[in-house]
């Protein structure tokens, strides 16, 4: 397996046969919240698979649902059909999620999710043939966000090394300062730092809300940025310049919704509901690949009516609303009701609050950044004045590496250490895995 893996196999995110001198886990069985490769080895998932994992894996209740869908059929396509367990779903959805969301259209994955709303949005504003019609071709998006890895969700992320590499392929989009105060600029204060970035929200939307199609953001986390922070009101206030102008706003909460941070969706946390939610990841229970963009009927208005070339929205992928994974979804759901998911995030909360209170004094932690079961240690070769590691120590994978060898998994983003606990993760493990993670820190900065 092995030899074909480092011959063959190109994985993710690396050149190929970037992974093979570190001889990576090959993961063969799951087991509740841990990996088992095929040597036998346990690993605690501590990043639930990539943020997938709501409640573990082979979970009996959703290997039963989709057994039982199994059963039935696996897959038929929504083009021109329609399929029961994707309607269920969608109804389930528009009853959980902020009032307003009322419709439903699938994909099967996070960048496309996003690709989305953004085609819907672009739609939406430049209906031909009208020719009346206010042209608009901008995103409004946040610096340093990650929306996903297709040429609409690089547009409007702010990796830089994306933009550099395919940056002849991008739409064009103007970027919000990230109101994290963490990396803000030397000798400014958190209080100048958070008042500059409002400043800037407001200047750059009032300068260029005629051009807007929508605006896109990660409610209160933006996770892939490095467990960057919002400050309280951040969404609120971007919502209420998004409605100023009427710029759809797009949340993105294929990271921090299904519970995440706390509520089933992040928005609810400041009473937002936005114009378009993004979903994937945890949807299925990290089961099978699915997305869900929901829009609102004033959105929906725009594609009703009579046919016509213009009004149909064309997206629409082969296995859109797949069964088997509607039927993973939808009993990810009962399992939130029945398990009291919500209840035990917020217990995992307090814990990990607690337990990372024990970094609080760390010479070469920076920052700890933590919402829900997200969170963020931030390594620096200097507490004091936030200086970096050199980063040939890449330090934040060196202690993925050694916390691998203890049979913990996480992953770093730069010099940025990244837990992801499954939100439906019992204490015992919150606690192994900090207990790990926080030995693996001082084992590579040795
Ligand atoms: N948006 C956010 C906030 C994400 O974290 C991710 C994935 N890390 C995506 C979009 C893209 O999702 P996918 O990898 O399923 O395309």
């Amino acid at each position: 397996l092995r030899q074909i893996d480092n011959e063959h196999l190109w994985h993710p995110f690396t050149q190929m046969r970037g992974h093979r001198a570190e001889n990576v886990p090959l993961i063969e069985s799951g087991d509740g919240f841990y990996l088992i490769d095929v040597e036998g080895r346990r690993y605690l998932d501590g990043v639930s698979s990539l943020w997938c994992n709501v409640h573990g894996h082979r979970v009996p209740e959703l290997d039963q649902a989709v057994r039982d869908q199994l059963d039935r059929i696996a897959h038929s396509t929504l083009l021109g059909l329609g399929s029961v367990p994707s309607i269920e779903l969608a109804g389930e959805l528009v009853k959980r999620a902020p009032e307003g969301l009322t419709k439903v259209f699938y994909s099967d994955s996070g960048s496309t999710a996003v690709e989305i709303a953004l085609k819907m949005a672009f739609q939406y504003h430049n209906q031909k043939p009208n020719p009346d019609a206010q042209s608009r071709d901008l995103f409004a998006c946040m610096q340093h966000a990650y929306h996903g890895d297709t040429i609409g969700s690089v547009s409007v992320g702010g990796i830089s090394i994306f933009h550099e590499i395919f940056g002849k392929l991008l739409f064009h989009s103007v970027q919000m300062p990230c109101p994290a105060a963490y990396h803000r600029p030397e000798g400014m204060s958190e209080a100048d730092y958070h008042a500059h970035c409002y400043a800037e929200l407001e200047r750059l939307l009032a300068e260029n809300h005629t051009r807007l199609a929508a605006f896109v953001i990660e409610p209160l986390v933006q996770g892939a940025a490095g467990m960057q922070m919002h400050p309280p009101g951040y969404l609120k206030r971007v919502r209420e310049l998004t409605t100023r102008y009427g710029i759809p706003l797009i949340a993105d909460e294929v990271a921090v919704g299904l519970g995440r941070t706390g509520t089933m969706f992040a928005c609810e946390q400041e009473g937002v509901t936005p114009d378009f939610l993004c979903l994937a990841k945890g949807i299925t229970g990290g089961y099978l690949p699915l997305a869900v963009t929901m829009t609102t009927d004033e959105i929906a208005a725009a594609f009703e009516g009579e046919h016509t070339d213009y009004n149909a929205f064309y997206h629409g992928h082969t296995y859109t609303g797949n069964a088997l994974a509607c039927a993973a979804a939808l009993a990810t759901l009962e399992l939130f009701d029945s398990q009291n998911t919500l209840e035990n995030v917020k217990a995992n909360e307090q814990i990990l609050a607690e337990r990372l209170a024990e970094l609080k004094d760390h010479p070469h932690v920076g920052e700890v950044r933590h919402k829900g079961t997200m969170v963020g240690i931030e390594l620096v070769a200097n507490r004091e004045t936030r200086e970096a590691f050199p980063a040939d120590r890449r330090m934040g994978h060196q202690v993925t590496l050694a916390a691998r060898e203890q049979g913990v998994i996480i992953r770093p983003l730069g010099d940025v250490v990244i837990l992801m606990p499954a939100p439906g993760m019992p204490a015992a493990q919150i606690h192994e895995l900090c207990d790990v993670v926080f030995a693996a820190i001082d084992k590579a900065i040795s």
